[in-house]
């Protein structure tokens, strides 16, 4: 996944999620690359994007990222595999989306 505020990019944790209670979704060595494990059953909830903003500690909603919301300085805009997507966090995630998040 690639956040980038103004046209600056924003660093993605390494190795979320694997610490402690291991979740579902994660990143290892290479934090643009989200990874999605899991075992038995998984709810659709723990797949969204917005599960993900949670584990790193920021805000992701169909109005905000990080501390940016729509407004005169910026929109927010979405593309996964290079199609716009207008679900932000709400997105259920497949493993090794390419994931775009800006805001300009
Ligand atoms: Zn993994």
């Amino acid at each position: 996944m690639n956040v980038a505020i103004k046209g600056s990019p924003v660093t993605i944790p390494k190795n979320l999620g694997t610490t402690g209670a291991h979740s579902s979704i994660h990143t290892h060595e290479d934090p643009q690359v989200i990874h999605l494990e899991f075992s038995g059953r998984v709810l659709r909830d723990d797949l969204r994007l917005k599960r993900f903003f949670e584990l790193w500690g920021k805000q992701l909603s169909s109005t905000c990222v990080l501390d940016q919301c729509n407004g005169p300085d910026g929109k927010l805009s979405m593309t996964v595999n290079g199609q716009a997507n207008s679900e932000f966090d709400r997105y259920v995630m497949r493993d090794k989306d390419q994931i775009e998040i800006r805001f300009d």
